[in-house]
């Protein structure tokens, strides 16, 4: 346990950090938005909580009815600081009085650039290093493909089973699960090619073993020489919570430079202490060339960044990069808030914390239970993997129906996996301990009941 002081919950004194249901979830108010929704929204935007948000803050999420509900999804892994975090509250208020957008390839303004000064000093890797700013995890990713062929003048990209990297055209080509995200979509860019991924509960590989098929495959079927960039996410997140066994992502870096090929982390949901380090590719010993960033980075707010080694990042020519909002004053302020929070607010710490009491509620109910075939991850970023006991099979249906009533019950709880069996874990990290541990509760006794 680390010796870290306990981060109290922000979030308002009139929020309540309390699981409390007035109403069936959806209650009438919610169940009058839904309906909104449904006849406005495009269909395909879905959602996992059949709520209608009203706010939200230290380790909780209320809704128009007047219930609070756990939270241990994070919006998806980004309000890691906690929602409406005072300081980037105040910070996004102070910023939106003065300018809103000149557009930084415009009129330049500071925040951007202590942003990019902040995420060059945060990254790993002692060397000099550049930062570009976008709005979405997608958009970094698609601009660290482009700077990597910029640079290395070859056209092929290499991702990996299990991936997830974002739902714009280059970047579906890039993640692996066609339903969502991919299918009826296509065509998709050329040029992005699949590795096998280490995934040590289903192939039994030590990391060495799988880096030597998967760098076998990269050499045989793309070509060393044809190849710009290799990306992976240290963590895999949308995939699974995929934690490659020890070995895996050194021996493909290793590979990578040995071969001129970049090698880009994507770390836009482990990174930023999500993952119980600044970094997830710290926790391998591994040192990318460029990293991207996005979802934790700016306390809810839309920023993302791609950081890497100078050379690389400037082999961009001078306007071939950019986009109108990215790097927004509002935002950048809030990411300065967001930053300074994680850096120097305990959030590791919290993380690891966190981590420690989902992994011991976790394996003590697996210890009990073999539908529970897997928990792993790090940091506040853990997951358990259900299977059928009798057969060892992936079970969709009652990862399904698990998270379902969990959220009846008061408990926020996202999926994932390529055979959706994965329910994983990812609060806030200024939800205290009692209310995660009530969450975990609930998931338990759920679990108990199918
Ligand atoms: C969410 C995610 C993305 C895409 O980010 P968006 O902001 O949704 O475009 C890319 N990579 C990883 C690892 C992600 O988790």
């Amino acid at each position: 346990m680390s010796n870290a002081a306990v981060i109290t919950p922000v979030g308002g004194p009139t929020l309540a950090q309390e699981r409390r249901l007035v109403t069936a979830i959806p209650g009438p108010r919610s169940q009058e938005l839904l309906d909104r929704k449904a006849s406005s929204v495009a269909a395909g935007v879905g959602h996992t909580a059949p709520i209608a948000a009203v706010a939200a803050g230290g380790g909780v999420v209320v809704d128009a009815d007047g219930n609070s509900l756990i939270d241990l999804g994070s919006g998806i892994a980004v309000t890691t600081v906690g929602n409406a975090h005072p300081k980037v509250v105040a910070a996004v208020q102070a910023q939106v009085a003065q300018f809103t957008h000149t557009c930084f390839m415009v009129s330049p303004y500071e925040s951007y650039v202590a942003v990019a000064e902040t995420l060059n000093r945060l990254t790993p890797g002692d060397f000099p290093k550049k930062s570009a700013l976008f709005n979405s995890g997608a958009e970094a990713v698609e601009n660290a493909v482009k700077i990597a062929r910029k640079y290395t003048g070859r056209p092929a990209v290499v991702a990996f089973d299990h991936a997830y990297h974002g739902r714009t055209n280059l970047t579906m080509a890039l993640t692996a699960k066609a339903m969502p995200y991919k299918s009826g979509f296509g065509p998709f860019a050329s040029d992005i090619y699949r590795a096998p991924m280490s995934y040590p509960f289903h192939d039994k590989l030590t990391g060495p073993e799988a880096a030597a098929r998967a760098i076998s495959m990269i050499e045989k079927q793309v070509g060393a020489d044809n190849v710009a960039a290799v990306i992976i996410e240290p963590i895999q997140g949308e995939g699974g919570f995929i934690v490659p066994a020890d070995g895996f992502l050194p021996a493909i870096v290793d590979w990578c430079h040995a071969n001129g090929v970049v090698f880009i982390a994507d770390e836009v949901q482990a990174g930023l202490a999500r993952a119980g380090a600044m970094f997830a590719s710290e926790l391998f010993g591994i040192v990318p060339d460029m990293v991207t960033t996005a979802k934790g980075i700016a306390g809810g707010m839309p920023l993302s960044g791609v950081t890497g080694r100078a050379e690389i990042m400037d082999a961009a020519h001078t306007g071939g990069l950019g986009g109108t909002y990215g790097g927004n004053p509002v935002v950048c302020a809030a990411a300065l808030a967001a930053l300074d929070v994680i850096e120097h607010d305990g959030m590791i710490e919290r993380a690891q914390q966190i981590g420690e009491i989902l992994l011991g509620r976790l394996r003590a109910l697996q210890a009990g239970d073999p539908r529970i075939g897997d928990v792993r991850g790090a940091g506040a970023m853990i997951a358990a993997e259900f299977v059928d006991p009798a057969t060892g099979e992936p079970d969709a249906a009652l990862t399904a129906a698990v998270a379902k009533e969990c959220i009846a019950q008061g408990v926020i709880v996202l999926t994932c996996g390529t055979y959706g069996n994965v329910i994983r874990f990812l609060p806030p990290l200024s939800i205290g301990d009692e209310l995660l541990n009530e969450g975990l509760e609930v998931v338990a006794s759920v679990l108990a009941a199918h």
